[in-house]
């Protein structure tokens, strides 16, 4: 089986979401996401610039201790110079000064250790204060002891104490100092190279992902776009083009230049008896089933053809217009595979539809789907070519359907009557109420609107109109004196699934108070009575209330003796078709024995559509002696009608 790779990926389901709402709420999605992400990227940004501020403040401790050891020194050196001056000096008032300055310098040199002391405390630098701790403390304890005997005039000694034993501290402490400082200058060089290389790299990290994030937004957006478009437009099913989308492929190829959808046929396809697949392997087969099917017919699509799906089985393609008949030979038995060890060959049914220049998408798409409803009908073709009588009939059926309710409202519907006549007698002996549609001025015959309304559910209404309007002219003949014969009305098989019907019909007879007895329901035998015990029921609830039923149209149904068994009618309406040919012996000797049986089984026979005085003789020898037809009248209107009431002679 071709399938054609990427196009037909199953969907999830999104169900109700129109194109544009759903691309807006993903691309809003995306962007609020990346937006987020921005964010994200510009507060690692703002932390590191926080980092950056602390390393500063290192920096800062750092220059502070070197600050803090050079003072240390220049105290140190100063407190030397001081003591020196003190050895050097030989006059006692002058000791007294230097020893006070000495003194002086050397607390300066404390605090100072003290706030050194302080900022170095836990910091890599400290054992590095305690080492200067240590030998400024020695150096300070030897101090004394050289102040004293420069004190007691020991000068010498004195001097060779602080060459020998305290320079070596002092230079000691010098070095140590310098050492540290260049450790921390180092440090600190490191550090704001580190610093700036850290701050550079972060810089260029942050640019580079909110450049990926910008990328990845545009991608997205786009993509989803692409997918939304996807989703839109595909069947979730099936994976073809679902009719929205059809619709769009039409409507652009009419919109091109030079109208392309001429270039196509529309076909509508659909499995022949796909319903029964549904029933015999379940829904989780048929659904396999459909897209299996689908995926041959859109393996064998050309470029620029479509198919879509239309809900169900049902298909619509546009395919290159002379390719439209090879491709339904090509699909008109489809072999699907069904699980692995199942296989189906599926038969499909076709309606082509060749466009023309002026047609819409929806044109073409009615016109396929009408070309489709043909091949359904018993003996047609599985693949149908439209006709136009077949829309126009379509278009007439529509028509009245529109213009059903208004005409109800506004009581375009009239009653005509058509006399019965006792063959005997050549007398009146009953009529048959027959409705009549007054459209815009023109009398319109039951014929082109029943079977429509019947179609559609609405004759049941139309049935009862009619109903209400003869009660009504019953009541009406009696109370003005005229005498009025048996009235029958016809009422559709439809009204039999309503348990309702006989309330119905009683209570339209009780508002009019018309007499039950000039009563009779027509119910018409060739529309087949699914429901037998339905119909029983309406013809004993019927002869109850004292209203007669009579079984139209006999003789044109498939189980009309059945049914004559069955139901206890009063009347049988023979069709017109026992009239065909009355000199015919056959026939006069069938229809004479109809009749006998019918009169056996106690019930009253009539024959519709005499149209000569040779069928009333022929009716006449067999038996019947009633008689509806053109010969006597043709159905009246009430006013004409009501003169046959008061002359009924023929
Ligand atoms: P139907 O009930 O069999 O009515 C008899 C039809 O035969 C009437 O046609 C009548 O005009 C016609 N007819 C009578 N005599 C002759 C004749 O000598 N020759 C020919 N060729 N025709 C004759 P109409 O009035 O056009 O009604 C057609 C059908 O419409 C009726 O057939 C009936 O089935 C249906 N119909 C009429 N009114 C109603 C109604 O109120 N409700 C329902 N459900 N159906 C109705
Ligand atoms: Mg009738
Ligand atoms: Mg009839």
């Amino acid at each position: 089986m071709k399938e054609k790779k990427g196009k037909l990926q199953n969907n999830k389901q999104i169900n109700g979401l129109r194109r544009n709402k759903l691309s807006f709420r993903i691309a809003f999605i995306t962007v609020i996401s990346s937006l987020f992400s921005i964010v994200a990227i510009e507060t690692v940004y703002a932390n590191m610039k926080g980092l950056i501020r602390n390393y500063g403040h290192i920096v800062d401790v750092d220059y502070t201790i070197s600050e803090y050891m050079n003072e240390v020194m220049i105290d140190i050196y100063e407190h030397q110079a001081v003591v020196f001056h003190h050895i050097a000096e030989q006059k006692k008032e002058k000791k007294t000064e230097l020893k006070e300055n000495a003194k002086r310098v050397e607390d300066g040199l404390k605090t100072t250790m003290k706030d050194y002391e302080a900022i170095v405390r836990s910091t890599e630098y400290e054992t590095g204060y305690h080492e200067l701790f240590s030998l400024m403390s020695a150096y300070l304890h030897n101090v004394d002891n050289v102040m004293d005997l420069s004190g007691a005039g020991a000068t010498q000694t004195a001097h060779y104490t602080m060459t020998t034993k305290l320079e070596p501290i002092v230079s000691e402490m010098n070095t140590h100092i310098v050492n540290m400082d260049s450790a921390i200058h180092k440090d600190i060089e490191n550090l704001k190279t580190s610093m700036r290389e850290s701050a550079d790299l972060m810089r260029i990290i942050s640019r580079v992902l909110m450049f990926l994030m910008i990328l990845a937004t545009v991608f997205n957006v786009s993509y989803c776009l692409r997918i939304s478009d996807e989703m839109v437009s595909r069947d979730l099913l099936t994976g073809v083009a679902n009719f929205d989308q059809l619709i769009r492929v039409g409507e652009k190829m009419k919109r091109r230049k030079k109208n392309r959808l001429t270039n196509y046929a529309g076909l509508a396809i659909s499995i022949k008896d796909f319903k029964f697949i549904n029933q015999e392997y379940g829904s989780v087969i048929g659904d396999i089933v459909l897209k299996n099917y689908a995926a041959t017919l859109n393996g064998y699509l050309q470029r620029g053809e479509v198919i879509a799906r239309n809900g169900g089985d049902n298909f619509i393609a546009l395919v290159e217009k002379d390719r439209a008949e090879a491709f339904f030979n090509q699909i008109s038995k489809v072999p699907v595979d069904v699980g692995e060890k199942m296989g189906l060959t599926l038969t499909s049914r076709c309606g082509i539809y060749q466009i023309n220049e002026d047609d819409s998408i929806y044109d073409v798409i009615n016109a396929c789907l009408i070309a489709v409803g043909e091949t359904r009908r018993s003996g047609a073709n599985d693949y149908v070519w439209f006709r136009q009588e077949r829309r126009d009939e379509m278009i007439r059926q529509k028509d009245i359907l529109s213009g059903y309710h208004k005409a109800i409202e506004e009581e375009e519907f009239i009653i005509y009557y058509q006399p019965k006549v006792n063959l005997k007698t050549r007398t009146l002996c009953g009529c048959e109420a027959l409705v009549r549609w007054i459209r815009n001025g023109e009398l319109v015959p039951p014929n082109s609107f029943i079977p429509v309304l019947e179609n559609d559910g609405k004759v049941q209404e139309l049935d009862f109109y009619v109903f209400d309007k003869v009660c009504r002219d019953i009541g009406d003949w009696q109370r003005r004196g005229i005498q009025p014969v048996r009235v029958s009305s016809n009422f559709s098989k439809l009204h039999l699934h309503n348990k309702q019907f006989v309330d119905d019909v009683l209570a339209v007879v009780n508002k009019h108070g018309a007499d039950p007895y000039y009563l009779e329901a027509e119910l018409t035998e060739s529309s087949g009575y699914e429901d037998l015990d339905a119909m029983k029921y309406f013809v004993s609830e019927m002869r109850e209330a004292g209203i007669h039923t009579s079984m139209d149209d006999f003789g044109t149904g498939y189980s009309s003796l059945s049914l004559l068994r069955d139901i206890d009618m009063d009347v049988i309406k023979l069709d017109r078709t026992f009239l065909r040919d009355e000199n015919d012996a056959k026939e006069e000797r069938m229809v004479e024995n109809i009749v006998r049986m019918i009169h056996d089984l106690d019930r009253k026979v009539i024959c519709e559509g005499v149209e000569t005085e040779e069928q009333v003789e022929f009716l006449k020898r067999v038996g019947c002696t009633m008689a509806q037809g053109f010969l006597f009248d043709r159905p009246l209107s009430r006013e004409e009608f009501e003169k046959r009431l008061i002359n009924p002679y023929y």
